[in-house]
């Protein structure tokens, strides 16, 4: 009698132990438990484990310790992870990967997951030649860059921020916090440009001058001399014993380039989230897809999620089609929320514009309504009309009728046409978890936060959704038969 043995695993690698590289390999060990269908090996140029890096503007604020914010790393047969390593030459012919210490990784399918860095602007002083942070400059990007943050940074001493993005606000934000004195600069004619208009960003600068930041919208920077600060074009010195870098990112494409496969600002993907090479994909900030998504981190955790289905087999099918980004300030006593069109130059066809603006109350909400649907919002100032303004976007169905309580979240009668999936509704964007999922988890016995964090993920990237975490809960405890009785 003959027996047949199953095939070896396929050798997948990983280039990247960051947010989506990790969550690859997580969900690889969920679906191949016992390492039959896959073995991954993940190198990651950091010499710690993966963590979550959107919560890098909380360990600068001090509301995390870098602890706190690790990520967890599989424990099982089908993964190997090896972190302080580089990947420095990709050979698709060969499939094969050198490693900076010299050895090398063959592969079945190669993940890249390598991510972004900053991008340090061509100004005199803020960056060398070899492109290394200028005396005094840093950029925030890793927890490496969180501790050159915090050691050039005393409380009471003036901070530079350039680029008043949602990074740079979130880490002018932290300092302040802190208790340093910080300027922001941001070239563009106002904070935010990309997600917020102009009267939101305003209200917004208005907001952060009450904290002690003073905004300084487009103005260009001309020169950082350490010691002294940041000189504008228009010959003011704001005085800086620091300088944080936030004005943009560039994707870590060079390997990918370098061995021929195609890229633009980023690594070129399909919906199977496969390069030109069809053994080499990339997911995260490093891809580049039609759909968009890169620099946010729910699109590369879906995406790692759909990749995995794909490379273990257990959905050879899965696909990727894109993604709606949403933004959303972590700043401490700001609650801002965007997405979708919002800006009037968007107004090219048929929108229909609701806008609240009260500077006074520094609040600010603008809700723009395509037939009969949300398609974008700016919400400062106004936490429960982002939460179900959200929901509408992402669910996509129709719109109250009272369009103005709507934006001041007030209840409304929902459309008889259809009513909202309720159960659908997204609770955590992150880790698209929606309202079932938590009830299901209740159900199961997840009574704490904590305890549906380890059930569904849901609060365990952002950490937006915290606040509505804790509302279903409470509501789903006081139901709670055992406590009642
Ligand atoms: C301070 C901060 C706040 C943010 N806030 C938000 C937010 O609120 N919401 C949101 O959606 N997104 C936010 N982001 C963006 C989010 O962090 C990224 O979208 C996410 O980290 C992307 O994950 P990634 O794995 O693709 O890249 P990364 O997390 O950057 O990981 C890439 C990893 O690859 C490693 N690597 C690169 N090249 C190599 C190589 N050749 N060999 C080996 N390893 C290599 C890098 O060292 C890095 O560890 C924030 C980012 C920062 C910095």
């Amino acid at each position: 009698m003959s027996t047949t043995q199953a095939p070896p695993p396929r050798q997948i690698v990983v280039v990247g132990n960051g947010m989506v590289g990790a969550r690859f390999a997580e969900e690889v060990a969920r679906l191949d438990p016992t390492g039959e269908r896959v073995h991954v090996t993940v190198v990651g140029e950091e010499d710690q484990a993966a963590y979550n890096r959107v919560l890098l503007s909380g360990v600068v604020a001090g509301s995390y310790t870098p602890d706190q914010i690790r990520l967890p790393v599989p424990d099982t047969p089908g993964v190997t992870v090896r972190t302080g390593v580089a990947a420095t030459a990709l050979d698709p012919e060969r499939r094969r990967l050198t490693l900076d210490d010299g050895t090398h990784l063959s592969y079945d399918e190669l993940v890249l997951a390598t991510g972004a860095r900053a991008a340090f602007p061509p100004i005199t002083g803020v960056a060398a030649p070899d492109g290394s942070p200028g005396e005094g400059v840093t950029a925030l990007r890793d927890l490496a860059d969180c501790q050159r943050v915090l050691s050039l940074a005393r409380p009471g001493a003036p901070v530079v921020v350039l680029g008043g993005g949602v990074l740079g606000l979130e880490a002018a934000r932290g300092l302040v916090g802190r208790g340093m004195r910080v300027s922001v600069v941001e070239s563009s004619p106002w904070i935010m440009r990309r997600q917020i208009d102009k009267p939101a960003a305003r209200i917004l600068a208005d907001q952060y001058a009450a904290l002690g930041v003073t905004v300084h919208s487009w103005r260009v920077a001309s020169r950082w001399v350490p010691g002294t600060g940041l000189e504008l074009d228009d010959g003011r010195v704001l005085p800086g014993d620091a300088l944080v870098v936030t004005a943009g990112v560039r994707g870590n494409i060079e390997l990918a380039k370098d061995a021929g496969i195609e890229v633009e600002h980023g690594v070129l993907v399909d919906d199977t989230l496969t390069t030109s090479d069809a053994r080499v994909h990339a997911i995260g900030d490093c891809a580049q897809h039609p759909g968009g998504g890169a620099g946010l981190v729910q699109p590369g955790w879906e995406q790692a999620s759909v990749l995995a289905q794909r490379l273990t087999g257990t959905a050879p099918q899965a696909a990727y089609t894109g993604s709606s980004p949403l933004t959303r300030l972590k700043a401490e006593g700001i609650e801002l929320t965007a997405f979708g069109r919002v800006h009037d130059e968007e107004d090219t066809e048929d929108l229909e514009t609701v806008t609240i603006s009260d500077p006074h109350g520094g609040r600010y909400a603008k809700l723009v309504v395509s037939a009969e649907r949300v398609v974008g919002a700016v919400l400062l100032g106004f936490p429960e009309a982002a939460a179900t303004l959200s929901q509408l976007f992402d669910t996509g169905a129709p719109v109250p009728a009272d369009r103005l309580a709507l934006v001041q979240g007030l209840p409304t009668a929902a459309p008889e046409t259809e009513s909202a999936p309720d159960q659908q509704t997204l609770v955590c964007r992150c880790n698209a978890v929606t309202r079932e999922s938590i009830e299901q988890a209740w159900l199961d016995g997840a009574r704490t936060r904590e305890a549906i964090a380890d059930t569904t993920r849901a609060t365990t990237g952002c950490g937006g959704c915290v606040r509505d975490v804790n509302a279903l809960l409470s509501g789903l405890n006081d139901t709670d038969p055992a406590k009642v009785g």
